[in-house]
């Protein structure tokens, strides 16, 4: 059984690979194990995972790379495991040419996503802590009660209120952090240090945990170490603040013959890429006018547009590319002008198209990002 296998062997390299994962985050061709492990996480409830696989649209790898014609398109394309060139379609949306997977023989990168279960983490955490004496100060800060001390155990990604992480607060009592996922920790103390990883796979058991944190005592600040007075690591206050998490707003903008984002011109509105811009912001306008709520907007597929422009002849030349090029080309363009983290989907939103297989996509302004100014 792989369950057991993993709390039996104690194999440092099977824990390594358990605290690796044990985060949210993605692994292109994750090394040998991590898909057991996560299976095996995944089975205890802590992870939550997915397999993808992707394609690279101008691979030399590849047998059709002598042909294509942009070779420095490096765009990632999701393919799906079981693909069948006889009825399934495969392009790239960045330089708009069709792909063969299989006639090509095209490498596939497997991409292991996680995405880690707070609740179940806590919960497991907590009936650790069965027996003993204790108290929940904050998410992820616990004082426990043991040998007669006051022993805190604080576990950082679980941490709401950052004045616990300070080094006052860490030095109160002795202390105990428990990080989850590998992570370049820079501690100003000498903090006694386990990863979850050990809990899960019986590395240690949490009362052996307490005894060592006990032995060390109050944790010591390092020696010869001073603090950097730049902005690196941010103060904490130690009056707790709510912090309000930033919105992500656009402002869109017609100034003379330019259509603008936040002031920066992004497409001339008398070009192609402007008139298919017009027809998404027609459709954005009528749903708007109708009060729906933002998810219910509506999708355009290639083909509708085409209907409402007129005079198209070939769909994914004259529409689906100019578009690709549109969300392509505004990223970039704040990204250069103004330093936005821009997404590709924040401005036009790729969509699947529901009126039609789970293939075929649709594009819409985003109603979540974007405002309006005259
Ligand atoms: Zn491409």
């Amino acid at each position: 059984m792989v369950l057991l296998s993993y709390q039996k062997q104690k194999h440092s390299q099977d824990r390594e690979i358990v605290n690796a994962i044990l985060m949210n985050g993605s692994w292109i061709n994750p090394k040998k194990g991590y898909l057991e492990a996560a299976k095996y996480l995944s089975k205890l409830g802590f992870i939550e995972f997915e397999i993808s696989y992707f394609v690279i649209c101008a691979n030399e790898l590849d047998l059709d790379f002598p042909d294509v014609y942009d070779s420095d398109c490096k765009n990632q394309i999701i393919i799906a495991h079981d693909f069948n060139e006889d009825c399934d379609d495969l392009s790239c949306e960045d330089c708009g040419r069709y792909i063969l997977p299989n006639t090509y023989k095209k490498q596939r990168s497997l991409v292991l996503s996680i995405k880690l279960n707070i609740e179940k983490t806590v919960s497991y955490f907590e009936s650790l802590l069965a027996g003993l004496i204790w108290q929940k100060a904050g998410e992820g800060v616990y004082h426990i009660s043991f040998q007669n001390r006051i022993v805190s155990i604080v576990i950082p990604v679980l941490c709401t209120d950052t004045s616990y992480l300070t080094a006052d607060r860490l030095r109160i009592n002795p202390t105990v952090l428990i990080t989850l996922g590998t992570r370049d920790l820079k501690l100003l103390l000498n903090l006694y240090t386990i990863s979850m990883a050990d809990l899960i796979c019986k590395h240690e058991t949490l009362k052996e945990v307490l005894l060592t944190a006990v032995e060390k005592g109050i944790p010591e600040l390092l020696p010869n170490v001073s603090l950097q007075a730049l902005n690196y690591y941010p103060y904490v206050p130690l009056q707790y603040a709510q912090p309000i998490p930033p919105e992500k707003i656009l402002q869109l903008q017609i100034q003379g013959n330019n259509i603008c984002i936040n002031n920066i011109e992004v497409i001339d509105k008398h070009s192609k890429s402007g008139n298919i811009f017009f027809i998404l912001l027609e459709q954005f306008w009528q749903d708007f006018k109708e009060g729906i709520s933002k998810e219910q907007y509506k999708a355009l597929s290639v083909g509708e547009i085409a209907n409402r422009i007129g005079n198209i002849f070939d769909v994914e030349q004259q529409i689906r590319k100019p578009i690709n090029r549109m969300q392509k080309n505004i990223t970039e363009k704040l990204a250069k002008t103004s330093g936005l983290n821009v997404k590709r989907d924040d401005v036009i939103q790729t969509l699947p198209w529901s009126a039609m297989s789970g293939k075929e996509y649709g594009y819409r302004l985003n109603p979540f990002i974007l405002i309006f100014r005259k």
